[in-house]
């Protein structure tokens, strides 16, 4: 009944314009992780890598290993993983903060690449600067054992969707130094790279060659960048019927219509990721009008006020999408929902099929 519409055209528009924006000779990886935002993972990266990314990157190694189950090879980076997990993590660079993990590496034969992160800021992982040196060289030790080989030094920015980019430079700044020390450890990192969506937007980072993009694959635009958004999704009219002024809407009737009016049932719920709190402001999208969401939204279900129009079950209905009609978007839905844009991608539930087209369709 409901069905997630994923333009792939959006997401190879979006692919170009971040290559527009970043230095020649700048890589694009498409951060394909959580499903890519509840889009499809490997569907999204054949996507991007066919607009142009070179690399894709994941949370999680189990993320990396269904990329390569579903017959991806371009190069996959992964900055989570469990011990347990190395073995199976051969052809796949992995992110190193510290020794102990450094260690982990080594134990497993078959990874060889990895990147060594140093927190220049955002305080979530990394190795501390006053660890770096021995990090670098414990590394150089190993590359030079044949054992590893560091392919990348990265960091990741706390501040680049402010359009004021001196944090990110003062980052920048710290990773730049952090690369100079681990050359003169005698490491020689192909790629070092710092910046997510925004920060690929906000931050001039000629010291970076590859660009680490999730959000805005998605056309999630924190900094407008002329992106366009990925997904539509869809639901239809269930069931119409016409009710009096004065009766209780949905569970414990927390609305009460003011008149006599005409609700429709819009069959998509909390377990399919429409965020309970938004209930009060949310409103969808059909026969060309803003049906406002009446009463609570439940798990598979919830209610709108249809005026006095006299909509029938099946006529499509909107829950959100590029706005282009008059439609909620998904900045619109966050907002009713207190949250950002992303968290509404990734609680998308697993019931919702989703359907790829090639151009939008509105
Ligand atoms: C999620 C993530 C990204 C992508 O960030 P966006 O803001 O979604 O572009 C890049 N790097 C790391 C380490 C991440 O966790």
């Amino acid at each position: 009944m409901a069905e997630a519409v994923v333009d792939l055209s959006a997401i190879r528009h979006n692919v170009r314009t971040f290559q527009r924006r970043v230095h020649t000779g700048t890589e694009v990886m498409a951060v394909v992780k959580a499903d890519a935002f509840g889009h499809g993972a490997a569907r999204v990266a054949r996507t991007a890598l066919d607009a142009g990314a070179t690399w894709l990157g994941v949370a999680r190694a189990g993320e990396a290993m269904q990329l390569r189950a579903a017959g991806l090879t371009a190069p996959i980076f992964t900055w989570l993983y469990d011990e347990t997990e190395l073995i199976w993590l051969a052809d796949v660079d992995v992110s190193v903060s510290n020794v102990a993990e450094l260690n982990h590496v080594i134990a497993a034969p078959n990874v060889r690449n990895v990147h060594l992160k140093l927190d220049t800021g955002m305080h979530r992982g990394g190795s501390t600067p006053d660890q770096w040196i021995e990090l670098t060289r414990a590394a150089a030790y190993h590359e030079a054992q044949g054992s590893i080989a560091v392919r990348g030094v990265w960091s990741h920015l706390s501040h680049g969707d402010e359009l004021d980019a001196s944090h990110s430079r003062r980052q920048l700044q710290l990773l730049t130094t952090g690369v100079a020390l681990a050359k003169r450890a005698g490491l020689t990192p192909q790629y070092v790279h710092l910046a997510n969506s925004a920060g690929a937007i906000t931050l001039d980072a000629p010291e970076c060659n590859l660009a680490r993009i999730g959000a805005g694959l998605f056309g999630i635009d924190e900094t407008g960048a002329g992106l366009r958004p990925s997904m539509k999704l869809m639901s239809k009219v269930a069931q119409v019927r016409r009710i009096k002024a004065g009766e209780g809407v949905s569970y414990s009737h927390t609305y009460v219509t003011p008149r006599d009016t005409t609700i429709a049932l819009v069959p998509i719920g909390y377990a399919d990721g429409i965020p309970r709190i938004a209930a009060g402001q949310a409103s969808v999208f059909c026969r060309g009008i803003r049906m406002p969401v009446l009463g609570r939204i439940t798990m598979d279900q919830f209610v709108v006020d249809a005026g006095d129009l006299a909509v029938e079950p099946g006529e499509p209905v909107t829950i959100f999408g590029d706005g282009g009609s008059g439609e909620p978007t998904i900045a619109e839905w966050a907002e009713w929902a207190q949250t950002i844009p992303h968290e509404i991608y990734c609680g998308l539930g697993a019931r919702v099929p989703r359907r790829y087209i090639e151009e939008a369709q509105r």
